[in-house]
């Protein structure tokens, strides 16, 4: 060390050094999965899997829409280091483990092994969550998941177009948004005319959003005469001919930059209709839960980087005499920003552990509500925390090499993919006014920690009044899922966490509202909340 800068943080397991991680995947019951999620901890803080999310980050991938001879290919190339990354992510299931090892825990082990290597490098999750989540919807056609799902569930990572019946394994993409709007589905214009039995038909139309095109197939959204409807479309048809899937140019993005997101033109492509026809919104929409728990995972994976950062770096420098780590202002301020990423990493983990227990009609409905909860609050509190943590590395986090400005353009992306903020508020009054029975489920939930502080028992009461009130209630929206977000986080820090970061935590949110960060009652014990938090090398 030099020059009072700190020694880089590198070779050590994310997740040993993760006490609330390993402390929920024990309890939701994904203690098997120990030795895989320790693997991809330990591989995680190699410096070999930290240069390829940087490699391919600085290298994004490029689209090559006609080979030399003028012909057609549609293809994007990425750099080696991404089809690294993406061997990893595949040969450890991240993909599909819940579908490979369909017992208690898989999707709480799953949550936990996806957040702990997303930490390298975020842009490569998306075609992996995509294809997790592309499974419940597929089995919605016993044929095409018969024929499709074996491919999906493989470790084989295995790039290039190929007819899927000739590959060891294959990965799925979306494309539900268009142009003139994306929240709003039921505006697709993309049509859709039936060519014959089993559902076969021929997609027309654009999609303004379509990420991960290499992808072998993708879920498509699009008009059919009996309604909007969920298709399968593959890139490659089963002679090996190119199915009409054109690329016409990659986004140029704020983030997420190792990712391709395309605009597409299907100019008559070949795809087969998925579930039942004019019901496409609730096919898609078993996929869509399951991306939407993985916008918490990748938002939780982004707090916990950063803060494994901050308070790294904030303990090996110094300034005015003393350590920042010593001095009291940032003490609040790291803190604050632990207390705001265990919150998440438990909520998260409790969201992935009632996903493996939707048999059970209380963890079905409290999921339902959940998912869209934890995807309000987590994301747009992403935002925030890895902001500060740039800022507590002074004007090293504002440089690139130091991860933080990568985390930054990465943290605003799971806000809005997926249902932007505002429609996973609505999406909650949707589930409070036509499933009820999830409000008790949420309260059910909440209230096991009932007792427990005096304080969130009181906002759990004001909670109930705010929601028992219907006057403007969809422009009350943010502010009453907010205040279900932080009452289930609390609940949950007070039944799973420490007493005293689950003490601070109802303090510095229930009772004072969230506000920026280091403004904490000061305490004795914030320095030991940040030692929960500091990776050790
Ligand atoms: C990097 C990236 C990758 C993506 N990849 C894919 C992909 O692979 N496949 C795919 O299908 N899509 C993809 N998307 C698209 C994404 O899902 C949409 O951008 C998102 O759903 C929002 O739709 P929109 O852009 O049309 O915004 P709009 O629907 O126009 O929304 C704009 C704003 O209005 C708000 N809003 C909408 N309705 C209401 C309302 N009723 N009341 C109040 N506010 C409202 C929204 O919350 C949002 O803030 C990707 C987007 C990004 C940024």
């Amino acid at each position: 060390m030099s020059a009072n800068q700190p020694p880089p943080l590198v070779d050590y397991n994310l997740f040993e050094s993760d006490a609330p991680l390993r402390e929920s995947l024990e309890r939701e019951g994904g203690s098997w999965a120990h030795d895989l999620v320790h693997e991809l901890g330990r591989l995680a803080g190699t410096q070999q899997a930290i240069d390829w999310g940087f490699q391919a980050n600085a290298n994004p991938p490029r689209l090559r829409t006609h080979d030399r001879f003028g012909e057609r290919i549609d293809e994007v190339e990425f750099h080696p280091a991404w089809h690294e990354l993406m061997k990893v992510a595949v040969g450890h299931g991240l993909h599909a483990l819940p579908w490979r090892e369909p017992r208690p825990g898989a999707h709480a082990a799953r949550a936990a092994a996806f957040y702990v290597w997303s930490q390298v490098e975020g842009g490569h999750g998306c075609p992996v969550s995509m294809t997790y989540a592309a499974v419940p919807a597929l089995r919605q056609s016993q044929k095409l998941a018969a024929e499709w799902e074996p491919l999906m569930t493989t470790l084989d990572y295995d790039p290039g177009l190929q007819p899927h019946a000739s590959k060891k394994g294959v990965l799925f993409g979306m494309a539900m948004t268009e142009r003139q709007g994306g929240s709003d589905v039921r505006s697709n214009t993309t049509r859709a005319e039936p060519t014959g039995a089993n559902g076969e038909h021929r997609l027309t139309g654009q999609k303004w959003f379509c990420s991960a095109p290499m992808c072998d197939a993708f879920l498509v959204l699009a008009q059919a005469p009996g309604g909007l409807s969920c298709f399968l479309l593959p890139r490659v048809l089963p002679d090996g001919t190119r199915n009409a899937f054109h690329i016409d140019r990659l986004k140029d993005k704020l983030g997420n930059r190792s990712n391709a997101s395309s605009e597409i033109t299907l100019d008559g492509a070949w795809a087969v209709v998925i579930g039942e026809e004019g019901r496409g919104v609730r096919t898609i929409i078993e996929m869509v839960n399951h991306t939407r728990l993985d916008c918490v995972i990748g938002s939780a994976s982004l707090m916990r980087q950063a803060v494994a950062q901050a308070t790294h770096h904030t303990a090996h420098r110094s300034a005015f005499g003393k350590l920042l780590t010593e001095q009291p202002l940032m003490v609040n301020v790291l803190a604050d920003l632990a207390i705001e990423s265990e919150a998440t990493t438990i909520l998260m983990m409790r969201l992935a552990g009632a996903f493996d227990r939707a048999a059970d009609p209380v963890e079905a409905r409290f999921r339902r509500i959940a998912v869209a909860i934890a995807k309000f609050w987590t994301c747009k509190r992403a935002i925030a925390v890895v902001a500060e943590a740039l800022e507590c590395h002074g004007g090293n986090g504002y440089v690139e090499e130091s991860i933080l400005p990568r985390l930054y353009r990465e943290a605003p992306l799971n806000s809005i993919w997926e249902g932007a903020g505002n429609v996973n508020a609505l999406d909650v009054l949707r589930a409070m006014q036509r499933e009820p029975d999830t409000v008790s489920s949420y309260f059910g939930e909440v209230e096991l920690a009932r007792g427990a502080d005096r304080r969130l028992d009181q906002a759990v009461a004001e909670l109930k009044a705010e929601m028992a009130n219907s006057n403007e209630l969809e422009s009350r929206a943010r502010r009453l899922v907010e205040q279900m977000a932080v009452a289930l986080q609390a609940s949950l820090l007070f039944r799973f966490g420490e007493q005293n970061v689950a003490d601070v935590f109802v303090s510095s949110r229930l009772v004072k509202g969230s506000g920026t960060f280091g403004a904490l009652q000061p305490s004795p014990h914030l320095k030991s909340v940040i030692e929960r938090h500091r990776p050790r090398l």
